[in-house]
């Protein structure tokens, strides 16, 4: 009978199972799952799950993996892949044998040389538990310092700025989400912060945190400035969980490499979400994404793959951040240099920022203009796209144009 054997139960391991199931696939499914809770949803760690709704959201309800015939073994860390005998080696361990093999091992968070981030009041955020151990936290903390402002550390500086504390973000880069918006949203974003009360720092890295007799008292910033703090957070991004692939002879790159069936350089093992990088990206989205979409359109792809079904991986990248009241959604990726128009409202905080190259548009940024994003997705997936031209028009809108 065939086995297909997922590493990894998050959002691109289970939906993968899920979307075997729904296509018909009979044989037996077996999901190994590191963490010991029922598989939960990561996006809200840094948002609500700090706030007053501590509960974890879960992926599928609990009667899911009976009722659809998938054997979940939570607890239980993947230790190695014999390729030759088609064998998964578990911590617990048993070995599986699968006929195809499914790596959804997420990525971790980035670690910074010189930094312990077992000391007492420094933290990070990637699980369930780094969320329960900062929402532990900010109810003490008086003084918070964030150490990169990208989405996870704007998000929880929004929640901690909420609460009371007072909030420092440094940023080494020129620009708040500098790698992730175009810079007009960028700026938009800093001053909603700014404004706020949360205290913005650029071209900042970090020099070490300091650490009293029991906690973190203080960072150091590269510039030699100390910013006390009794609650730091490290959020400098996250790395691809390829060892597994790597330690199995795999092709290895920042990220598990996959064609464009995301089949990794062994067709017996796939790879999807966060850990996997496409190695043609002109195939369709961009190397490696972090974002709920990729992982559950990748998983989607992948049980098509198997259930042999599938044409080439190509789906619109799309992604949304909620930083307090600021709701954006991002559709499509930018180059950095690709020129800009803006459409909507910037003085009330609801517009959205269209990207072009070769006067075709390529990405669409919108704040708290969530009809803006639905239309640039239906878009950006087709080959009708508005040029700058239609754009700057006077009554153009984004909805009207993508209306069948
Ligand atoms: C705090 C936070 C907030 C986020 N907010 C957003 C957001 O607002 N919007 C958005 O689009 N995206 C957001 N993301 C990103 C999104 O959550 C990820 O892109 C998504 O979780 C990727 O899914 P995945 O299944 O690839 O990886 P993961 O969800 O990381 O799941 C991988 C799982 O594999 C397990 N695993 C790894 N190795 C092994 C092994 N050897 N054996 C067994 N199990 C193993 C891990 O323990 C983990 O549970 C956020 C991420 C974080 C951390």
């Amino acid at each position: 009978m065939e086995h297909v054997v997922v590493v990894g139960a998050g959002h691109a391991g289970v939906q993968c199972a899920a979307s075997l199931r729904d296509g018909g696939f009979a044989g037996a499914i077996t999901m190994v799952a590191e963490e010991e809770h029922l598989p939960y949803q990561r996006p809200p760690l840094s948002k609500d799950h700090l706030g007053e709704e501590p509960t974890p959201l879960p992926l599928r309800g609990a009667t899911f993996y009976g009722d659809s015939a998938v054997e979940l073994l939570t607890g239980v860390t993947a230790t190695g892949i014999d390729r030759e005998r088609r064998q998964v080696t578990l911590s617990d361990g048993r070995a599986l044998t699968y006929s195809t093999l499914v790596l959804a091992t997420g990525a971790r968070a980035r670690r910074l040389p010189g930094v312990d981030e077992a000391h007492l009041g420094v933290h990070q955020i990637r699980t369930l538990g780094d969320a329960d151990k900062l929402r532990a936290a900010l109810e003490k903390a008086r003084r918070a310092v964030v150490v990169g402002a990208g989405f996870l550390g704007l998000e929880f500086a929004a929640v901690a700025g909420k609460k009371g504390l007072d909030v420092t973000v440094l940023e080494g880069g020129t620009r708040v989400l500098g790698r992730s918006v175009s810079p007009d949203m960028s700026a938009h974003i800093a001053e909603a912060h700014e404004a706020s009360g949360i205290r913005l720092v650029l071209h900042e890295g970090l020099s070490s945190v300091q650490v009293g007799e029991h906690a973190a008292e203080a960072v150091v910033g590269a510039s030699g400035k100390v910013y006390p703090a009794d609650l730091v957070l490290l959020a400098v991004g996250a790395n691809p969980r390829d060892d597994l692939a790597r330690e199995a002879g795999l092709e290895v790159a920042d990220g598990i490499l996959v064609d464009a069936d995301l089949r990794t350089s062994d067709p017996a093992i796939l790879a999807i979400g966060d850990c996997a990088r496409l190695s043609n990206p002109a195939l369709g989205s961009p190397g490696r994404l972090e974002s709920v979409q990729n992982a559950t359109d990748q998983a989607r792809h992948a049980a098509e793959v198997i259930l042999g079904s599938a044409g080439p991986f190509a789906a619109v990248p799309w992604f949304w951040s909620h930083q307090g009241a600021l709701r954006l959604q991002i559709a499509g990726v930018r180059g950095p240099d690709d020129p800009t128009v803006t459409i909507g409202d910037v003085e009330a905080g609801r517009f959205s920022v269209l990207s072009f190259r070769d006067d075709r548009l390529t990405c669409v940024e919108s704040l708290n203009r969530p009809a803006d994003h639905l239309a640039a997705r239906r878009l950006l997936a087709g080959d009708r796209r508005p040029g700058p031209g239609d754009v700057t028009a006077p009554d153009f809108q984004l909805k009207k144009f993508a209306a069948p």
